[in-house]
């Protein structure tokens, strides 16, 4: 005879309805009052070397979520794959106007930018698959690290509002590709904030101590206003002790800079991408999206760090 004691994945729809319903009544999310703009564009360098933790995730649904909550974002994607690219449906073949035109060829930066089509006040540098020959061909060019700093720091949209205007982006975020080159490199000297995903996995921190050497690097003799502000506990698993436990690590690491909302395991969150969304408009009510939107709100009510 069958075994018909339900399991999990049959309790799972129904519990998570009720967590994902409980959470918007308690926060009202959307609901709640639009966000002050920061004073000066603030720049975020998604950064972890290493792959599958949520980096382009993250990256994409934080910035969907600061515009849903009325921010002017810019996502810069760093990475040749072009996941995030494909994530805010944006053409990204081969030709199209790219991260690599802008830090190789030195195009500005406005004219590779094009608006995601999915999210009002969202737009996006794309990456093609140039930008994988781009670690390589920048290694002899002049002030190497430096371009991609100056390509933001040029934009006409990046400053203060005084300076700018009510076009100005508020908040930049660049997706970086899971290592250390010159890619990276150049994220780092153009960032002045890090947001640093953890998937909250068995190794979470294996390989953290490289990265934290190299931001100590780049602080010391390129970019001193670098600061690892932000850590996110991604694909957090609150069934498992595993999950809590590497939570409650990070915690102990990084203090204040974890961001108190963890992000969830959530198949909608794995499966926007392929609709060329992100879990932001793919399904807004779900507990992906509902996180991402409270490490946004979060994020965006901290502030730039003194
Ligand atoms: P990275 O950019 O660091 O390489 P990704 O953001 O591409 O990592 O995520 C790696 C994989 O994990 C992707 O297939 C993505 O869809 C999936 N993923 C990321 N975050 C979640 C989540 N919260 N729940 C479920 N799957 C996720
Ligand atoms: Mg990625």
């Amino acid at each position: 005879m069958a075994d018909t004691t339900p399991t999990y994945e049959d309790l799972a729809t129904p519990l998570a309805r009720a967590a994902e319903h409980s959470v918007m009544v308690r926060h009202g999310a959307r609901m709640r009052p639009p966000l002050p703009r920061p004073e000066r564009t603030r720049v975020f360098v998604v950064a972890n070397q290493k792959g599958g933790v949520g980096k382009t995730t993250s990256t994409v649904n934080v910035g969907a979520a600061l515009a849903q909550l009325g921010q002017r974002v810019l996502v810069i994607d760093l990475d040749p794959q072009g996941n995030a690219s494909t994530a805010l449906s944006v053409d990204h073949r081969r030709g199209v106007p790219s991260t690599y035109d802008a830090l190789v060829d030195g195009v500005p930066l406005e004219e590779v930018v094009t608006a995601c089509p999915e999210v009002p006040n969202l737009f996006v540098v794309p990456a093609t698959i140039d930008l994988a020959g781009a670690e390589i061909e920048l290694v002899s060019v002049v002030a190497r690290e430096t371009r991609l700093h100056k390509a933001i720091q040029g934009h006409p949209l990046v400053g203060t509002l005084d300076e700018v205007g009510e076009e100005r982006y508020d908040y930049v975020l660049i997706d970086c590709p899971p290592s250390l080159g010159l890619l990276t490199l150049n994220a780092l000297v153009a960032g002045a904030e890090m947001m640093i995903p953890i998937q909250a996995e068995y190794y979470a921190l294996e390989g953290l101590g490289q990265l934290l050497e190299t931001v100590e690097m780049v602080k010391a003799h390129l970019n001193p206003r670098l600061a690892v502000s932000t850590i996110l506990v991604t694909m957090y698993d609150g069934r498992t002790r595993l999950a809590s436990g590497v939570a409650d690590e990070v915690r102990e690491h990084f203090g204040d800079a974890v961001v108190r909302t963890n992000i969830p395991r959530s198949v909608r969150v794995s499966e926007a991408p392929s609709y060329g969304q992100t879990v932001m408009t793919y399904d807004p009510g779900s507990p992906g999206a509902l996180c991402y939107l409270e490490a946004a709100r979060e994020i965006a009510t901290k502030g730039a760090p003194a």
